[in-house]
């Protein structure tokens, strides 16, 4: 540390180049290390990077903290959150021109996911951060550098790794533990979701994660029927709502709570933080939201369980377009969650396209079945679950032409869920709907599509380029990706995420023989074992710290919103 105060004395007043020399390793009075890795080029452009790492054995950390891959992950959330509140406390620090003086971590939202930002292994334990190097103008204010690396940094790194507070941290372990718990009882039981009662539900605005506060909110409460007791670590057994696996409905009047229910159940793919609301709303993993989607490419996905014949004799087994329409860009939807592997489908009346949904008594008979090419969605859910193994939880306020195909069906009223399953088959089976099914004998071929390398063209338009805008788009080469409508999609960090694993495949991962399917498998088995920071371009020992795992739903997403696209069959082999 010595070393750097001196050299940092020795370039005050230089030229901002001259920051260059302090890239390298130093060693702090507590024994940790900093590691200065990229030295920005001058005061405005992208932050310098840096990484703090201290060891294990000298922190004496116990391993039950970390042995376990689910409180790895919560303790590297913890270590992340606690070092963004630190940095909000001290408050925007500008001490110069461009980011002079700012220290930043990239800090989670409120889901719980595997993220660079801090990296802990039974080794050691290092902080990723970026910072301005302080300039006034463009020549090199020493003494704030100093301040910043020698002073501050420490600071942060000894309140976040050695004066965190350990009752908050046992806590949020807890908290891992229990949602672990939860995930597993779920699945073991035939469950595809838990809402425990007491959920805060709501959130605070239609632009914000945050938990809805103040004395209107409905804490969320089962009905007696649907509630379930499950076991869970360090506390006593958690009573809540359990949805079976099959087809659930959600039903009630407008502005009832019904879509935030559904939204909740969404979110349950992720882990949430303490203090969410919805630490204990957990959902099948493999849960995918479907909504129309109007306007997105299509690339030869088979769509036909769906959608039959289009005008003209155009077929929809090997269906491609620019510009989907509501229906076609739900069915498409449907089939590429499948094709990834999905055990729920999550659906809303509210971003559905309505012809995909229903098809009433009255139209089926103005509109002949030969001049219709789509099947309506409740002809076919059923035959998702059974033959697929496939649930769906939808919500319907306006067609109880789905009664008789639900197993459950759970009315919002004022925000409180009632379970109307027996009134609902009864209504079915009283009043007929009059309509004949459409489904046909079987819910169709699903068919798996190897993905064309030449489908990634990272150099057009010149210097190569993978990297993320904000939550929602991808920018590959020349192509943007818009992910507008990927509701699976909820941390900006996952999104620079799918820009470096669309690199990864680009370069190694799609040959020409693997499906889709078998080549997110591989990236994510390697993922999995060489950790995050294996995506990152900025290769060993350079910190990619803003970087979150996306699902492979998310990923996939991406992949098939591509313009440029290639695919062929599976079993086919020939090039489409
Ligand atoms: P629906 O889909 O039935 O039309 P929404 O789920 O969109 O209704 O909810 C309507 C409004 O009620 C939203 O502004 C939402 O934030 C609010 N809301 C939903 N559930 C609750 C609750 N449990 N407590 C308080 N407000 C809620
Ligand atoms: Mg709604």
């Amino acid at each position: 540390m010595e070393t750097l105060k001196q050299t940092l004395r020795r370039i005050d007043g230089k030229g901002y180049k001259a920051y260059k020399e302090i890239a390298g390793s130093y060693r702090m009075k507590d024994g940790s290390w900093l590691h200065i890795d990229h030295v920005q080029g001058d005061p405005f452009a992208a932050p310098s990077r840096i990484r703090v790492t201290a060891s294990m054995a000298e922190l004496r950390w116990p391993e039950e903290w970390y042995g376990e891959t689910w409180r790895r992950i919560a303790l590297e959330d913890f270590l992340a959150r606690e070092l963004a509140a630190r940095l909000r406390e001290e408050g925007c620090r500008s001490d110069g021109s461009g980011k002079s003086g700012m220290i930043a971590v990239d800090a989670p939202g409120q889901q719980v996911l595997p993220r660079t930002a801090v990296r802990v292994d039974a080794e050691r334990v290092e902080l990723r951060l970026s910072a301005g190097l302080p300039a006034a103008g463009r020549s090199i204010r020493g003494r704030a550098a100093e301040q910043l690396l020698a002073e501050r940094i420490p600071e942060l790194e000894r309140r976040a790794l050695r004066a965190f507070d350990a009752g908050k941290l046992k806590a949020q372990l807890e908290l891992a533990d229990q949602q672990q718990a939860i995930r597993r009882y779920l699945r073991d039981s035939g469950y595809a979701a838990f809402v425990a009662n007491g959920s805060i539900l709501p959130r605070e605005s239609g632009i914000s994660d945050r938990p809805l506060r103040g004395k209107g909110v409905v804490p969320f409460r089962s009905p007696e029927s649907l509630e379930i007791t499950v076991p869970v670590p360090h506390r006593e057994p958690l009573r809540g709502m359990g949805i079976k696996q099959g087809v659930t409905l959600i039903v009630g009047g407008g502005y009832h709570g019904k879509s935030t229910l559904l939204k909740a159940l969404e979110r349950g793919v992720y882990n949430h933080a303490p203090g969410d609301g919805r630490e204990y709303v957990i959902t099948d993993e493999s849960a995918v939201k479907i909504r129309a989607e109007d306007g997105r490419s299509v690339t030869k996905t088979d769509i036909s369980p769906f959608i039959g014949t289009l005008p003209f004799g155009r077929s929809t087994s090997r269906f491609s377009t620019e510009d989907a329409s509501g229906s076609t860009s739900q069915a498409a939807n449907i089939i590429e969650a499948l094709e990834v592997g999905t055990s729920l489908l999550l659906l809303d009346e509210d971003t559905s396209a309505t012809n995909f949904m229903i098809r009433d008594e009255r139209m089926q008979r103005l509109v002949a079945k030969e001049k219709e090419p789509i099947t309506p969605f409740v002809d076919k859910v059923r035959q998702l679950y059974e033959e697929h193994g496939v649930s769906t939880i939808l919500v319907v306020g306006g067609s109880g032409d789905y009664f008789g195909a639900a197993d459950c069906v759970i009315m919002m009223d004022e925000y409180a869920a009632r379970d109307v399953t027996n009134e609902a088959q009864s209504i079915a089976s009283t009043y007929g709907s009059g309509r004949s099914r459409e489904g046909g004998d079987r819910f169709g071929t699903l068919r798996p599509r190897i993905v064309l390398p030449q489908s990634f063209d990272l150099a057009r338009g010149g210097r190569e380029k993978a990297e993320a805008k904000g939550l929602h788009t991808v920018l590959l080469g020349s192509e943007a990706i818009r992910l507008d409508q990927v509701e699976g999609l909820v941390d900006p960090s996952q999104t620079r995420a799918i820009a470096q694993m669309i690199r990864l495949l680009a370069k190694s991962g799609m040959d020409g023989s693997m499906t889709l399917r078998e080549a997110l498998d591989r990236l994510y088995v390697r993922i999995e074992s060489g950790g995050l920071d294996m995506v990152s371009p900025f290769g060993k020992g350079k910190h990619p710290g803003d970087l979150a795992l996306p699902r492979k739903h998310e990923l996939a997403a991406a992949i098939n919103r591509l313009r440029t696209l290639k695919v062929k069959d599976e079993s086919r082999g020939g090039a489409q």
